[in-house]
């Protein structure tokens, strides 16, 4: 007994604990996993009879996945012609690929134990993604399909509104989390989730990968949890401004026909100009996908009238999800954790460029809300056009005149002007410019 327990620890003792498979297969390619199972029965039983290598899928940078669309492949013969027939749409020819892949897994029944699929830049047309979510034989819970091509937005988004439908069967969509929005390939800096591998780390692992897990988790017990952010999350999170660059403007409906049943790395604006029970019609404005990230609440108030989205207290379709897709659980829970900086958790305030504007300085972040701030500017379309003149003209003599107005933070006086706020940043931009017929020459 005593020589059996010095006997060195194998890769078979490894991967039949449960935790260390779940921390190490998000990092074996299938091809691996599938080369790992051949060579030998024992640790054929677990990697095909357990569900957990096969929960986290990423088919990005598999070659089988990917299309080559130009017209003559290196052998002379055109790829194209040679798959072509006359009752094969366009959506099958690019679902070519992935169909193979997915049946193929089907029949080694592994397809069922995929709980997170990413499919980032690769050719995912509308069809897969409805078989995707909506067939019996797929279990997929959180799917990244950022950057995707010959996806048609329409399709896709008619499919989710089929799969979100009031009549839906009970216990679907199986479908939590859609990647889509944003670009793909983020990495976290200094990430807790992917133990600050490197993205070349994922392909052949069990080698120096797995020393990098051990001295990861030796660093994580000895610091606290605090010590990371996404790069993602302080992006939501923080004062960045501008975080959604893609015209996103039918999607807003789809959006809230899915809230609180899949979740997306986008949100709709929750400012209370978007509720019609709150403001008066003129007032109103149409859905929107919120694209400005504010970091903070508004400048008089410290809040905003709508109040900041907070992880585990407000409903999960105010949260947006956080990149990279997570590793090693395939929650929605996982997916838009944000962590604490200090004691408390972290506020999401994020808003439409709609009801920013004329509240907002694109330059420094600093933003009035509706309570605190009532301003002049942004209802020049309501005014005749008489009045926006008139209007204008006092601005620019205001401007002038110099910087007594705006000064305080109770005045009603115009705060933002020109997408700059006219205490720090339009002083500086007319100093700046003076002598030199600026903007205001
Ligand atoms: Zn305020
Ligand atoms: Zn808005
Ligand atoms: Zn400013």
């Amino acid at each position: 007994m005593a020589d059996l327990d010095r006997l060195p620890t194998t890769l078979l003792d490894l991967l039949a604990n449960t935790l260390v498979l779940r921390q190490l297969s998000p990092y074996i390619p299938s091809k691996s996993l599938l080369a790992l199972s051949a060579t030998c029965k024992d640790i054929q039983d677990i990697i095909i009879s357990q569900s957990e290598p096969w929960r986290h899928l990423d088919l990005t940078g598999i070659t089988s996945a990917m299309i080559d669309s130009s017209p003559i492949d290196s052998g002379g013969i055109s790829w194209r012609a040679e798959r072509m027939d006359e009752a094969l749409t366009e959506d099958d020819f690019y679902s070519g690929p992935l169909r193979g892949i997915f049946g193929r897994l089907h029949q080694q029944r592994l397809l069922r134990n995929v709980r997170t699929l990413v499919l980032d830049g690769l050719s995912v047309p509308a069809d897969i993604v409805r078989e995707i979510v909506s067939e019996d034989r797929y279990n997929v819970r959180i799917l990244s399909i950022r950057e995707s091509k010959h996806l048609n937005q329409t399709k896709l988004q008619q499919v989710l509104r089929y799969i979100t439908r009031p009549t839906r069967a009970e216990g679907t969509p199986k479908l939590k989390a859609l990647y889509f929005f944003g670009p793909r390939n983020t990495v976290r800096a200094n990430s807790g989730q992917q133990y600050g591998l490197p993205l070349s780390g994922r392909h052949g692992v069990l080698g120096s990968e797995g020393a990098q897990i051990g001295a990861e988790w030796n660093r994580r017990s000895s610091s606290t949890l605090q010590t990371y952010i996404s790069d993602d999350e302080s992006r939501w999170y923080g004062s960045t401004g501008r975080v959604m660059k893609r015209p996103l403007s039918d999607w807003p409906e789809t959006l809230h026909a899915c809230r609180d049943l899949v979740a997306f790395d986008a949100v709709l604006c929750r400012g209370i100009r978007h509720n019609i029970t709150k403001v008066s019609s003129e007032s109103f404005l149409q859905p929107a996908i919120a694209t400005v990230a504010l970091g903070r609440g508004c400048e008089v108030c410290s809040r905003s009238p709508e109040g900041p989205s907070i992880f585990g207290t407000t409903p999960s379709h105010t949260l947006p999800l956080l990149s990279p897709v997570p590793l090693h659980s395939s929650t929605l829970r996982a997916a838009q954790i944000s962590h604490p900086t200090g004691t408390r958790p972290p506020h999401l305030y994020a808003r439409c460029e709609d009801c920013l504007r004329g509240r907002w300085c694109e330059r420094c972040n600093r933003w009035w809300c509706e309570d605190c701030y009532d301003d002049p500017v942004s209802k020049l379309h309501l005014r005749t056009e008489m009045q926006q003149l008139e209007l204008r003209e006092q601005l620019e003599r205001e401007e002038i005149t110099g910087p007594s107005w705006g000064t305080s933070a109770t005045t009603s006086s115009v705060k933002v002007y020109s997408k700059l706020c006219v205490e720090h940043c339009l002083v500086s931009e007319m100093m700046s410019g003076a002598g030199s017929n600026g903007m205001w020459g």
